[in-house]
């Protein structure tokens, strides 16, 4: 199976035996819940597929182990990127009908879609620099120094699902 991790039947998901903090490298993880569960994919006919008990996975749950500490950081980086890009998207958004008259359809429509691209893009990258400026990783930087996380990549899987 995969060393150092039980897997957890009812959550379908992979505990980490290890409960030292990867995002801080200091703390020690007090709650199994307050773990980074990162979803990792792979496609139907890999042949690195998990098995656990004759069930075939296609998609696993690695548990990062994360102490809560770090859970709140990662969580109020999220909540304040989301809520300052809704807020600038909006503003953009109410700017563009305003001009709405001066404007050729074309450029209207590039407009709105370029400003909620540009939301959701400049949201994660606006949550990564909050997370980076408290000094611990981000999540997807924490999960890809996880060896267990690495091997599976190595075999074949992937953080996106795959396209069928
Ligand atoms: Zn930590």
């Amino acid at each position: 199976m995969i060393r150092n991790y039980t897997f957890d039947e009812a959550y379908k998901r992979f505990e980490p035996h290890d409960h030292k903090c990867t995002y801080c490298g200091e703390a020690e993880m007090e709650n199994m819940n307050d773990c980074y569960f990162v979803p990792l994919f792979v496609e139907g006919d890999r042949t690195n597929i998990v098995v656990y008990r004759s069930v075939k996975y296609s998609k696993v749950l690695i548990g990062i182990p994360r102490c809560r500490s770090c859970k709140d950081i990662h969580y109020d980086a999220k909540n304040k990127a989301v809520t300052i890009s809704v807020v600038s998207v909006i503003i953009l958004l109410g700017l563009l009908l305003y001009n709405f008259m001066n404007l050729n359809a074309f450029v209207f429509i590039l407009g709105i879609f370029a400003t909620i691209f540009g939301g959701i893009y400049g949201s994660s990258k606006l949550a990564e620099r909050y997370v980076a400026n408290k000094g611990i990783y981000t999540l997807q930087d924490g999960a890809e120094t996880n060896e267990v996380v690495q091997d599976l990549v190595i075999a074949g899987w992937s953080f996106t699902m795959p396209t069928a």
